[in-house]
């Protein structure tokens, strides 16, 4: 078990508070003992890895556990991992191992809606499930996986959808793989995009410039302008609707390209899918279309790709 911290170790100076907390404190340790019934699923080796608020997760942290990952799964004695993270960007550290652990045993990520200290935190039984999953056999060779809620989610698919709900996170287009409950693990789809062993990525220590910007009404150039300025190699634009943008923005963003900036085209939707060349044609801009990735696993698609050297970006927006 990795810990980095998050919710899921969070501590608030009362039970009651729900939203007043501090994220990130409560070491790995603690949080284990919350769960006696760990022991009869799995024996455990722990790891404080980190202790953040996933809000501020970077990449370089990306790397380093990634890479931590694939060593301890490389061990014969370690059956699967389990990471504890925050809510907040768990969507994006997911995927990105995902894409990059190079192993077929289980690694699930785990986090809570509610600090460890809070009347009917859910991080216990949520450390107990993911744990489960992790255990089982069936969990491998399917990527990295995400267990909240007693269902079972795709790295690539699951996204956070609420703020305070303790059914936080859906993947909108594809459902649940599955559901942990009681110490039972089923899965009732599969995952058919590449990840992990059949992934060509790879984490590195110089990550490129990759931002997001949005589309809106009364959408300016300024962030554009001053993204390529500063070096960007790569934007995902947060399309409104179906990865429509400010005609303003799509001024801006065709004269990226033109300094060859990467431009990817999702939406700030929350669901459903970006088609090539359906809102803007991205034949004429050079643009490329995110289909069903959010902007933010969009940018860690981007990001990847760029690091790898790759040209053909729609090939991998169309595989991954
Ligand atoms: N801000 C917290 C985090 O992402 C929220 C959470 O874990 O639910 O670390």
């Amino acid at each position: 078990m990795l810990a980095t911290g998050g919710t899921i170790a969070g501590q608030a100076g009362d039970a009651s508070k729900t939203a007043g907390y501090k994220a990130g404190v409560v070491g790995v340790d603690k949080l284990l003992e919350a769960v006696p019934a760990l022991s009869s699923v799995a024996r455990i080796h722990a790891e404080q890895f980190a202790s953040i608020d996933s809000k501020d997760m970077s990449a370089a942290l990306w790397t380093a556990l990634s890479r931590r990952i694939d060593t301890l799964l490389a061990q014969d004695d370690i059956d699967g991992v389990v990471v504890t993270h925050g809510t907040d960007t768990l969507e994006e550290t997911a995927y990105l191992l995902h894409l990059t652990v190079k192993r077929a045993k289980p690694v699930v990520l785990t986090a809570a809606m509610r600090p460890s200290t809070a009347l009917s935190a859910d991080g216990p039984l949520n450390l107990l499930n993911a744990v489960s999953v992790a255990a089982s056999q069936d969990a491998a060779g399917k990527g990295v996986l995400v267990a909240f809620n007693n269902q079972i989610h795709s790295a690539r698919d699951v996204a956070k959808t609420s703020t305070y709900a303790v059914d936080a996170f859906r993947a909108p287009e594809t459902g649940a793989l599955g559901f942990v409950q009681d110490g039972r693990v089923e899965f009732q789809r599969t995952v058919v995009r590449p990840h992990t062993v059949a992934s060509e990525f790879s984490v590195t220590d110089e990550w490129p410039m990759v931002e997001i910007v949005t589309s809106h009404a009364d959408a300016s150039r300024v962030t554009v302008d001053a993204l390529v300025a500063a070096g960007a190699r790569g934007i995902v634009v947060a399309g409104t609707g179906n990865g429509s943008m400010h005609a303003t923005l799509t001024h801006a963003l065709a004269d990226a390209v033109k300094k060859g900036v990467a431009v990817v085209r999702s939406s700030r939707v929350g669901s459903g899918h970006v088609m090539r060349n359906g809102a803007a044609s991205d034949d004429a801009l050079g643009t490329i279309s995110a289909g069903t990735l959010n902007p933010y696993k969009a940018r860690v698609l981007l990001m990847l790709a760029l690091a790898s050297g790759a040209q053909d970006l729609q090939r991998i927006f169309d595989t991954y």
